[in-house]
């Protein structure tokens, strides 16, 4: 496939609004997409979906580790010179505490995705205190700070609880393109159909949902190795969640640390 087209609209000129690229899948326990363009354009900038302007730039996310794919991942995302941010559960950090400092000391960024994956507007205010309180301070205790994004597990959060997190100066980072590659379905389909969720909806400061664990990996991995020179020769900077938002850029780590 031909690298992705150039646009036409200027860089630094602003969108109007906050949206998702990718179809919808019934049945699949997922937040209606329009639910999470009415949190992202009622709350501009605490709520986001995809960068605020033009520039050619994308964001890789991956969701749920870090797994026992997560140093593959690491071994591609090395090679092809690209950041990533990693929204991380404290239960798959457990027991893999070297491996999230790896990820932040390889230059990644680090975000938090609860402690046990819940569907968080069943929690209602003991949102923070039973999962992302934990998951913050699981955070500070390997890396010696906490981030500021949060992805909520299946893009479900209150307006209550996303007033909380602002408060709390947290940002709540959802998805422009969502690859599908948890779809259980999708996964026969290989690497193919993933590189394809993106080639079709690729777009200026885009926010790419996928995945370094729950399940088997190996299509995601391939899909990325694939798509990164494609979209290099489009013309595409990778960068962090934080660097996309322009917020302040999570600690480095000191030389001792290294
Ligand atoms: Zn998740």
């Amino acid at each position: 496939m031909s690298p992705p087209a150039a646009s036409t609209i200027a860089a630094n000129q602003a969108k109007t609004e906050q949206k998702i690229r990718t179809a919808f899948l019934p049945n699949w326990d997922q937040v209606p997409l329009e639910e999470m363009e009415r949190q992202a354009n009622k709350y501009p900038k605490q709520v986001v979906l995809e960068g605020a302007s033009h520039r050619r730039w994308i964001a890789l996310t991956f969701d749920d580790g870090p797994s026992n794919y997560t140093r593959r991942l690491l071994a591609i995302l090395k090679q092809q010179q690209v950041p990533a941010t990693f929204y991380m559960t404290a239960k798959s950090m457990e027991g893999r505490e070297d491996l999230v400092k790896e990820v932040w000391q390889a230059g990644h960024e680090l975000g938090n995705h609860s402690v046990n994956h819940p569907h968080l507007s069943e929690l209602a205010e003991r949102y923070w205190d039973e999962e992302i309180g934990p998951t913050q301070e699981k955070f500070r205790s390997i890396v010696g700070f906490a981030p500021n994004t949060m992805r909520p597990p299946y893009g479900e959060i209150t307006d209550a609880q996303i007033e909380d997190l602002a408060k709390r100066g947290i940002k709540v980072v959802l998805w422009s393109i969502d690859t599908q590659d948890w779809n259980k379905n999708r996964m026969l389909f290989g690497a193919h159909k993933i590189e394809r969720s993106i080639q079709d909806a690729i777009h200026e400061e885009a926010i790419v949902l996928m995945h370094d664990a729950g399940g088997r990996r190996e299509n995601t991995l391939a899909a990325v190795e694939q798509l990164i020179p494609w979209l290099k020769a489009g013309g595409y900077e990778f960068v962090t969640v934080s660097q996309m938002l322009g917020l302040p850029a999570q600690p480095t780590p000191s030389p001792l640390q290294k």
